[in-house]
């Protein structure tokens, strides 16, 4: 088979292709795996049922089953769910918006692939220009998207040594200097592989920066706010209209069903909804008719912070507890966990590889994702980026406490033995 420069880019060999075929191997050899690896979401109990006797009560009324299944939904997506959560938006933040800047994808790892390269990339002049990661370590989700290669710069954090074994990046604006071949700043918020939340002080700079360059600030929400609000530090959600923010329903617990969400300017939405007609036609229905009365009636308030926050406020601190009896003694940090589903651990000085710390630790019974995988548009030779980890701790405690232990005796082992 002959291929096209697309199709050598996105049909060959990616790093994350990779990444996740080892993954999904690793499972089916080892069903019995103890899996740290994913982005899927925990089981909250609540959330199961809302949504399992809403179906139902769609299932039940012919109308909406027919909605459900018969119609296709506009490019833009469903109407209805588009103007109650605007509303939902106006009422709660004062953010002025309304249906016309909201549209809908099939995943909001989807929009990210159009969004990306609608804004970066070769440009008409010739020029290339780029998408500028004011943050790395980023979600690896980005790293491949680029239809040509290069697509992300970043800079590199600082890091503030916290007590109690942790730490946290910081956006080390000394040295964010986004460039004039910059196209947009992004960052994930809480971020996905740090459980980092980048403080309002931090977003109103970077929203400044963005503005003084006349480029758009990409925020991807998927893990926060206002929904599914798994973040456990104070800090106000933002949107102007300079911002894109990029939302999910996946996190709520629906990573099937294949929602995601943006809110932006008019003209970046129908641009942005041409592009998703040419790739996708129409947008699934299934997210915004669950979803739909959550926002009309504002319950998602009430779920998110009675069950989902708490709900992963306990795990972290519960996984960071196991971590602190596990590695006693080891020269370990985890970063600060202020949102989302992971626990990033840091290994200073780690005699091995964090790619060689997670084959031990498959053969060993646990999957991990080796750190170095995030250091998207970071192509310096940075010791750090050998020495971390991220572990997932959405799924059941006893096998996360497992599994931490675990991955104690083989860091423990790489300190005395290499
Ligand atoms: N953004 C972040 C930070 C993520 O972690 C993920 C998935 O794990 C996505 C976006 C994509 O999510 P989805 O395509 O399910 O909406």
């Amino acid at each position: 088979m002959k291929l096209s420069n697309f199709g050598e880019k996105f049909a060959g060999d990616s790093g994350i292709v990779a990444l996740m075929d080892d993954l999904g191997s690793a499972l089916n050899e080892n069903p019995d795996m103890i899996f740290m690896g994913g982005g899927n979401p925990g089981r909250v109990a609540e959330l199961e049922a809302v949504f399992r006797q809403r179906l139902e009560s769609i299932l039940a009324d012919p109308e909406r089953r027919h909605s459900l299944f018969g119609v296709y939904q506009s490019p833009q997506g469903d109407r209805d769910f588009r103007r109650a959560l605007a509303a939902f938006l106006r009422g709660q933040y004062g953010w002025p918006v309304d249906e016309a800047n909201i549209a809908i994808s099939n995943g909001s790892q989807s929009a990210f692939f159009l969004l990306f390269n609608m804004l970066a990339g070769a440009m008409p002049d010739g020029s290339q220009r780029h998408i500028h990661l004011p943050l790395s370590p980023e979600y690896i989700g980005y790293r491949d998207t680029g239809m040509g290669p290069g697509l992300f710069t970043a800079t590199r954090p600082t890091l503030e040594l916290l007590d109690e074994n942790q730490f946290k990046y910081r956006v080390d604006f000394d040295h964010l200097a986004p460039g004039q071949d910059a196209a947009a700043l992004c960052v994930s918020r809480p971020t996905n592989p740090t459980g980092n939340v980048l403080t309002d002080d931090e977003v109103a700079h970077l929203d400044s920066i963005a503005g003084q360059c006349d480029i758009p600030l990409i925020i991807d929400g998927a893990y926060g706010q206002p929904f599914p609000g798994i973040l456990f530090s104070t800090a106000r959600p933002h949107w102007n209209d300079n911002t894109i923010l990029a939302l999910s329903l996946s996190k709520l617990g629906l990573p099937g069903v294949r929602t995601g969400i943006l809110v932006a300017r008019e003209d970046i939405i129908r641009a942005f909804t041409n592009a998703n007609t040419i790739a996708s036609l129409a947008c699934g229905t299934l997210g915004p008719l669950l979803a739909r009365e959550l926002f009309a009636s504002g319950e998602i308030l009430s779920l998110t912070r009675d069950f989902i926050t708490p709900f992963y406020r306990e795990r972290a601190q519960q996984t960071v507890q196991w971590c602190r009896e596990s590695f006693a003694g080891l020269p370990w940090r985890v970063h600060r966990p202020e949102g989302a589903i992971f626990l990033w651990l840091w290994f200073e000085g780690l005699p091995i590889s964090s790619q060689e710390l997670y084959q031990r630790l498959k053969r060993r019974g646990v999957l991990v994702v080796p750190g170095h995988n995030f250091f998207v548009g970071i192509d310096d030779d940075w010791p750090h980026r050998h020495e971390c980890l991220r572990v997932s701790y959405a799924m059941d405690g006893d096998r996360v406490k497992a599994g931490v232990a675990l991955i104690a005796e083989e860091v423990r082992r790489a300190y005395t033995e290499g």
